[in-house]
């Protein structure tokens, strides 16, 4: 098996044989959907992951396993681009499918930062709608109920 070539060389990053190990999802400690799991090289190494995520990583992380669900996915070969500290890209063991997780991970960011509605950028303890846009919500179903 020839590996893929790396995209992101300027972060010197590798490419490796990765077993998939022990995914799972679920919330972490401040309710934050995560994806749990980790891949094993088959030189040495374990590569955790503990990533915040979204349905479309769901996705597209599956298909890189070639499979239908997301346990499936668990003991499979992807080839992984990585460095020591992060994961840029998965693909198939075939190279017919790739998830740039790094890409992905770019455009994430710049959803959960800002506010669905207005697109202030999101305070720390404030989640996917900023604590304004709440606030004047409840203010219009409160005046309507006042009209009535
Ligand atoms: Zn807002």
């Amino acid at each position: 098996m020839k590996p893929p070539q790396c995209r992101y060389k300027k972060e010197q990053t590798e490419m490796e044989l990765g077993k998939w190990e022990e995914g799972d999802l679920g919330f972490e400690d401040h309710g934050i959907f995560t994806i749990f799991g980790g891949f094993d090289y088959l030189d040495a190494g374990h590569q955790g992951m503990g990533w915040c995520i979204d349905l479309e990583f769901i996705e597209k992380f599956i298909r890189v396993f070639d499979t239908y669900t997301f346990n499936k996915c668990n003991n499979k070969l992807a080839w992984v681009e990585h460095t020591h500290g992060r994961i840029y890209r998965i693909i198939s063991i075939d190279g017919k499918h790739e998830f740039d997780i790094q890409k992905w991970s770019d455009s994430f960011k710049d959803k959960i930062y800002h506010c669905k509605n207005c697109d202030a950028v999101l305070g720390e303890d404030e989640g996917t709608i900023c604590k304004k846009c709440i606030d004047d919500a409840f203010e219009k179903v409160y005046k309507k109920k006042e009209v009535k």
